[in-house]
């Protein structure tokens, strides 16, 4: 699997382009904004794009998943259920963050904890990871060791949880209990920001790491 991180918005956050090298199928994670941008970098690749997975409901995650979804004529997968007052609230969103308007959508397909999603001959795991949002997920490919944890993790800190129905403890027993279990050797695609491993949060992050107890 090849990937290449695009990232859209003020908010830069990293829409991610993944590709199976055997099918040429690929796949957006995350397509916050900017879809022309987006449209012309998987011209760029002459790749087959034929889905559209998303971590969760947040405007600069979802931004330009709607547009592509009716330019390519492609199916929209994820988030988990939960988040849907998320994907309801697009237009408000956009208003609080002096964005252009968003309409609500609904994915093609709401995804939870144990779903697989294949992009080509690839498979991605899908990890209900909730606490900064109550519907968010992470997709694993274990072959590839590679996993897109949306704002769940970033090098070095962890998501907020200070929106509606986010909550710390949650998403501590999220990263705890569904990430770290990965493997050390993981590497994971935040949701903003450079890339990292599993086990370098696992034994540096300062708000979730083993140097850290709470
Ligand atoms: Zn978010
Ligand atoms: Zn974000």
């Amino acid at each position: 699997m090849k990937y290449q991180i695009i990232p859209v918005t003020a908010f830069q956050q990293n829409c991610t382009l993944l590709w199976c090298e055997t099918s040429n199928e690929a796949a957006f994670v995350d397509p916050g904004g900017e879809a022309q941008k987006l449209i012309q970098a998987v011209a760029e690749r002459g790749v087959n794009l034929t889905k559209i997975l998303l971590t969760h409901g947040h405007l600069d995650h979802v931004g330009a998943a709607d547009a592509l979804a009716k330019h390519f004529d492609i199916p929209i997968y994820g988030p988990h259920k939960e988040d849907l007052f998320w994907l309801e609230g697009l237009p408000a969103q956009s208003k609080m963050f002096g964005m252009e308007e968003c309409s609500s959508f609904m994915p093609t397909e709401w995804l939870n904890d144990g779903d697989v999603v294949k992009v080509g001959n690839e498979f991605f795991q899908v990890l209900h990871c909730p606490g900064h949002t109550p519907g968010h997920i992470v997709f694993f490919c274990k072959s590839a060791e590679l996993a897109l944890v949306g704002d769940v993790l970033f090098k070095g800190s962890v998501g907020r949880s200070d929106f509606p129905k986010g909550d710390h403890q949650q998403l501590m027993e999220s990263i705890k209990n569904k990430l770290f279990p990965l493997g050390d050797e993981v590497k994971f695609i935040p949701g903003h920001g450079p890339m990292s491993t599993i086990g370098y949060e696992r034994q540096t992050n300062p708000f979730v790491g083993e140097q850290y107890p709470d």
